[in-house]
């Protein structure tokens, strides 16, 4: 798998070398050299557990700052990658930063136990994804880390036998699945229950409406029915001490957002940390 992952860097090499031959600057032609050249790295922001307050995890967010046009967002070059195929190789590159990052820190320093990765929906079915996360699981299992696939909802898959079959590997691997942006799709339960998620991330959307309105009954009820489906329960986009206030309140299960901390860089991350 990680063969296939090098051609097809190399295919994106040799691509890039005739587009520029031709002077052909495209934003996908942009965004390839930036995969080349490993100009996007893993951000990581940490996710608090709701009672203890000690980190419970951290999630890896893709962060790329280009030489020239300085920092691009995610929401524009993940599609792009999405459209263009490339983010199986992107994902490949991240997770083997996320193992160089976090293999010799990870038992030294308290970074909770859940390592979370975001996914598209091309990176299922792929082999190389599920040796990447194993091999991720096997170098980064120091303190009984877990792994935990996050796939966003406003999207959603569809479901295939190979499909079930591509989960049912991962988590015989141990890898766990979290539910993304829950709220913003169709929020279907025929889907959660084919997806059996462990985990249900509440979108940022609804959690940015407590204290804003009085009115809390969406955010209320979109916990509940995690609640009832015996799903642990992550609140994204926390920014303020009444919302976290709030979710405390409703007893869900950890916390995430500025209001803990922003995605920082590895070596932020493991300042922070040791700073307590
Ligand atoms: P997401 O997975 O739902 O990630 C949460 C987004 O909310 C992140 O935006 C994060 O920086 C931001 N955020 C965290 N706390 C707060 C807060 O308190 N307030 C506000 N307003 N925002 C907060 P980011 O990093 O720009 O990423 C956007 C989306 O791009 C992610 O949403 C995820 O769907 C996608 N993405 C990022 N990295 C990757 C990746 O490596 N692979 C894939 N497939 N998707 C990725
Ligand atoms: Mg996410
Ligand atoms: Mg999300
Ligand atoms: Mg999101």
């Amino acid at each position: 798998a990680h063969k296939s992952v090098n051609a097809v860097l190399a295919g994106l090499n040799a691509g890039l070398a005739r587009c520029f031959s031709r002077r052909l600057r495209s934003p996908v032609n942009t965004l390839r050299m930036a995969i080349v050249q490993r100009q996007i790295a893993p951000f990581y922001q940490p996710f608090m557990d709701a009672r203890s307050g000690q980190i419970a995890g951290i999630e890896v967010l893709a962060r790329w700052r280009h030489p020239l046009y300085g920092y691009v967002s995610p929401d524009v070059f993940i599609p792009l990658a999405e459209q263009h195929h490339l983010i199986v190789p992107l994902t490949h590159l991240l997770m083997e930063q996320v193992v160089a990052d976090l293999q010799h820190q990870i038992h030294r320093f308290p970074l909770g136990t859940y390592i979370c990765i975001n996914i598209s929906a091309q990176n299922c079915l792929d082999p190389g994804f599920e040796c990447d996360s194993r091999d991720m699981v096997r170098k980064l299992n120091a303190n009984q880390s877990h792994v935990v696939v996050e796939i966003t909802e406003r999207h959603p898959l569809h479901f295939t036998p190979q499909l079930s079959e591509w989960f049912a590997a991962l988590r015989r691997a141990n890898i766990s699945l979290a539910l993304d942006d829950f709220g913003t799709g169709y929020s279907n339960l025929a889907y959660i229950s084919a997806l059996n998620p462990e985990f249900i991330k509440i979108d940022k959307l609804f959690v940015s409406q407590i204290g804003v309105s009085d009115d809390t009954r969406l955010v209320d009820s979109l916990i509940d029915l995690a609640k009832n489906m015996h799903l642990k329960i992550i609140a994204e986009g926390v920014e303020t001490k009444a919302q976290a206030d709030h979710l405390r309140n409703k007893h869900i299960d950890y916390l995430q957002g500025y209001y803990f901390s922003k995605p920082l860089s590895a070596s932020e991350l493991i300042h922070q940390v040791a700073a307590g």
